[in-house]
């Protein structure tokens, strides 16, 4: 089926001809699929990232072990040269485990909570106080009197219609839910997981203080005992309380290193294409779809044109970006360095969308340059990765952002299925044993294949 697919896409291609050797290159990336899925490392790389490090959130021992690791795997893969580049990162602390339970009931089930990244804790003293739920902001506004020395209660659902675009929609009330509820006196501020999954695994992730008003602690609660709660909450006419601790706090920056890995042009040395994925993790799980994928599929791409005996015409830079979870300063720092080395970025791709079957790419460019990856489409059809959304200037990811308002730089963003990953990210289920080896591979496939075409044809 696979091969009669392929045989009919070099027909088809062979009686249309196109502006490019497409006949070729499908004959080149089908030499790229077949390394990566043959003899692929990605897989055996996020293994031993996942179960040999683990967590590696900005400032902990993780980080600074998945940084040697980074220069030791880009190097085995055959980079020139691999170095790390420093930046200073934030450095958040969870502290010992989360507790929520009654205060007025030692005997009801304590709830399943984590705290928000970067949220300050309550101490040894906690918080003793009642709770009051909240659907949505309309409403947090238009009850902002009786907020005030309660513990707010953001049950918020996850609209299961938009698939990641749930995520953004629902992810408000975990990076601004704090702030707007001390706003109105609220002590403390329990946010629904932001995910679609009917586990109770809690699922953590940055929030934003607004400096204005009292840095309040945070936590995500769990799907499941966000309902329970609820259900409580419902039938309470007496407004019990509940006690929170939690103990995390941010302590001052530290240092911590984007990891770099090169291979230099043959022709246009001096034309740079960044591929990365962020190094850093969250700590509930082993950062294996967020964004362990992304790291091993990126050095993949590396590791397959070496083993192909493919040279580059320009520089490929493989990037494992430090704090993209709780700072993105591994991603500013990238863009700041080449800024002032005056470096010529034309191209830059980042794979943070999990480790899923590739759909194809989000394009962030000019008309004129999405006009050319249009023209090689059909290439990316034989393996069902031939969706290509656009988006004039930016879009691609937050690591690669930067290098886009610096510089224009023409953004590729891998799109993975993503049924899943929403149930993983950022929580303890986000482990090596949830990926697998061919949709992440088909995922190194794609992009390799990408940055063979902008290599050789330019953008
Ligand atoms: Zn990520």
């Amino acid at each position: 089926m696979y091969k009669n697919k392929f045989i009919a896409a070099i027909i088809l291609l062979f009686i249309s001809g196109t502006a490019f050797s497409q006949n070729e290159d499908s004959v080149m990336i089908k030499k790229i699929s077949d390394e990566i899925l043959q003899n692929g490392t990605a897989y055996n790389n996020l293994r031993s990232l996942c179960k040999t490090i683990g967590q590696r959130l900005s400032g902990s021992p993780g980080m600074y072990k998945a940084e040697d690791w980074g220069v030791k795997v880009l190097t085995a893969s055959g980079a020139d040269k691999s170095y790390k580049q420093q930046c200073m990162v934030p450095h958040w602390v969870r502290g010992k485990k989360e507790v929520f339970n009654a205060a007025f009931n030692t005997k009801m089930k304590p709830f399943s909570i984590l705290s928000l990244g970067n949220a300050a804790g309550t101490g040894s003293k906690g918080v003793t106080a009642s709770v009051i739920e909240i659907k949505n902001f309309d409403e947090l506004n238009k009850r902002k009197d009786e907020v005030k020395g309660k513990i707010v209660f953001y049950n918020y659902r996850y609209n299961k219609k938009l698939l990641g675009g749930g995520y953004g929609d629902a992810v408000r009330y975990r990076s601004s839910g704090a702030s707007n509820a001390a706003k109105y006196g609220a002590l403390a501020v329990i946010v629904r997981s932001v995910t679609a999954a009917n586990d109770n695994n809690p699922h953590t992730g940055a929030l934003r203080y607004n400096d204005s008003f009292p840095k309040i602690p945070a936590v995500a609660i769990g799907p499941n005992d966000a309902d329970r709660l609820s259900n409580f909450l419902a039938k309470d006419k007496f407004r019990l309380p509940f006690n929170l601790f939690t103990h995390s706090q941010m302590l001052p920056d530290t240092i911590g290193h984007n990891i770099i890995g090169e291979i230099k042009g043959s022709e246009f040395p001096d034309e740079i294409i960044t591929i990365g994925g962020h190094l850093d993790s969250w700590d509930p799980g082993e950062g294996a779809h967020d964004d362990g994928a992304g790291v091993v599929q990126s050095i993949e791409v590396l590791r397959v044109f070496k083993a192909l005996g493919y040279t580059p015409k320009r520089t490929i830079r493989i990037v494992l970006f430090a704090n993209e979870e709780n700072g993105l300063r591994g991603g500013n720092k990238y863009m700041e360095e080449a800024k002032a080395k005056n470096e010529k970025h034309i191209m830059a791709m980042e794979s943070d969308g999990g480790g899923e079957t590739p759909k194809g790419f989000s394009c962030g460019m000019t008309e004129e340059q999405y006009a050319k990856v249009k023209s090689w489409k059909n290439l990316f059809s034989m393996f069902d990765a031939d969706r290509f959304s656009f988006t004039k200037g930016g879009g691609g990811g937050a690591d690669i952002g930067p290098l886009q308002a610096a510089f224009k730089t023409a953004q590729f963003g891998l799109n993975p299925a993503g049924n899943r990953y929403f149930d993983y990210h950022h929580a303890a289920t986000d482990v090596f044993e949830n990926v697998h080896e061919r949709e992440l591979h088909m995922g190194a496939v794609v992009m390799a294949a990408m940055v063979y075409l902008v290599d050789k044809y330019g953008l």
